[in-house]
């Protein structure tokens, strides 16, 4: 029988190594040379003094905070006249700037449409520029691309690639489509077996697409809740309500893609996406119709992800979106022509849509929803990774959203629906030192949040100028 005077000590023991074990999952791995050329300061420990704090919780910003980054972690924060500098740390003074969590997003892609109905496969650029636009989290939304998703997400993990974490998703679960880069589900068994090859081979989320069966969806969807992962959706052969009723997750671009209020629709077909949103066109948010759709999805659990900045693209009378320097000059004209063309078209629906997304994005949150955001540079292009992040937090309050509400949407919701918010999406006290600094106020002016300075990603501070440099005029060859 052991001496039980040494009980005490042995659980005191087990409790700092359990503290020192969380330390160190929440502390960077050792960067690669790679990794370290893009970094400002990787110091032990930290102290960001005179800050302005929007902790991503919606709450009001706090000014003339200090911050104590160590291990990765934020360990203190709060009032200077509280929180002091310790004694060797590296002391950045934030005077005039501010602190937000880094962005949360949760519809972004490394692939973009370089030529007629190609996409070309971008992951090396794309991680750099989301890391540069302050992104330290992202979901994939459907890859088209097989493996590089997954193997990017694990040399970021390892410290061999600057760029933010990734829950990777797996190639769309499709049923027959037109795409030359997409798999096709013909039934609930090869849906099934879609998933768990997949989720064996390192993917940790699942993007469902327009063409699926209903069989399929709910086959894909009871796999991936098996393994402990969630499902979303660009539906259109499948309805939200019916979605929501399989079991789904989330569903992407908010209401757009939903094709519930098409009259004619028959089970298990696509009508068109341009049908579904003539739909949408002509819904009133205050009607019984929408109030139950909203009513069931938020009864069901299913988040919303808004990806105001890909509709954008199509409407006419928008301005040129950021970024579109950092493409190849080809990669760059080639949209301009697009937006050119877009702009001619002054009967698109989209004049009407996107004002109505807007709206219904709004009621969906007023209702009580959880509403995410993302970008999806897909498209016609345009939308580049980093950039079209903040244009997405900026669109959020035309949409009607607060400054302090489209950042919160932006980080903590969509580590709320990551299951991570404890770890990330808001800054206080224990949580993962993820966080952009910006010079101003985007409480107050939203387009300061393009004044990115400074992104810490567990607790290492890098560089935006040089990780956009680094890629500038090459974006559309690696
Ligand atoms: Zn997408």
């Amino acid at each position: 029988m052991p001496d039980r005077s040494s009980l005490p000590r042995l659980l005191v023991c087990s409790g700092v190594m359990a503290v020192a074990s969380i330390m160190a999952s929440a502390q960077a791995p050792t960067l690669s040379d790679n990794v370290k050329a893009y970094v400002r300061t990787s110091a032990a420990v930290i102290a960001l003094t005179n800050a302005r704090v929007i902790d991503g919780t919606g709450a009001p910003a706090r000014p003339d905070q200090t911050l104590i980054l160590r291990a990765g972690l934020i360990t203190d924060i709060g009032d200077a006249a509280r929180v002091s500098p310790p004694a060797g740390a590296e002391i950045i003074d934030l005077a005039g700037k501010s602190v937000i969590p880094g962005l949360v997003m949760l519809h972004e892609h490394l692939y973009y449409p370089t030529g007629p109905g190609v996409y070309g496969q971008l992951g090396e650029s794309f991680t750099r520029l989301y890391l540069a636009g302050g992104v330290t989290t992202m979901r994939t939304g459907g890859n088209m691309n097989g493996y590089m998703d997954i193997n990017l997400k694990r040399a970021i993990d390892a410290g061999q690639k600057a760029g933010p974490a990734i829950d990777a998703t797996a190639p769309y679960v499709n049923g027959p489509n037109q795409f030359q880069q997409m798999n096709a589900v013909n039934d609930a068994a090869e849906a099934r077996r879609h998933v768990a090859y997949w989720a064996d081979q390192g993917a940790t989320s699942f993007k469902a697409y327009m063409q699926i069966s209903r069989a399929a969806l709910g086959a894909a969807i009871e796999e991936a809740h098996t393994r402990g992962m969630k499902v979303t959706g660009h539906l259109c052969s499948v309805t939200y309500s019916e979605a929501a009723d399989l079991g789904i997750d989330n569903l992407e671009h908010s209401f757009l893609a939903s094709t519930d209020f098409v009259s004619d629709k028959a089970p298990d077909v696509c009508p068109g996406q341009g049908a579904g949103q003539q739909a949408i066109t002509a819904l009133d948010e205050n009607g019984e119709p929408f109030k139950a759709l909203v009513k069931k999805l938020i009864a069901k659990g299913v988040a919303l992800t808004s990806t105001l900045t890909v509709f954008e693209t199509f409407t006419p009378g928008r301005p040129l979106p950021p970024g579109l320097d950092v493409l190849t000059p080809q990669l760059k004209q080639q949209f301009e022509q697009t937006h050119a063309r877009v702009a001619q078209n002054t009967q698109s629906n989209y004049l009407k849509l996107l004002p109505k997304a807007m709206a219904l994005e709004r009621a969906f949150t007023r209702a009580g929803g959880l509403l995410v955001a993302g970008t999806d540079p897909t498209g016609s292009g345009g939308v580049i990774p980093g950039y079209s992040n903040q244009r997405q937090v900026e669109l959020l309050v035309d949409a009607g959203f607060s400054p302090l509400e489209a950042i919160s949407i932006s980080t903590h919701n969509g580590a709320r629906y990551l299951g991570r918010d404890r770890s990330i999406g808001s800054l206080t006290v224990g949580k993962q030192a993820d966080l952009v600094v910006v010079n101003g106020d985007p409480s107050v002016t939203i387009a300061d949040i393009r004044k990115v300075e400074l992104v810490f990603r567990r607790g290492v501070g890098f560089d935006p100028a040089k990780l956009i440099a680094s890629v500038s005029g090459r974006v559309g060859l690696f």
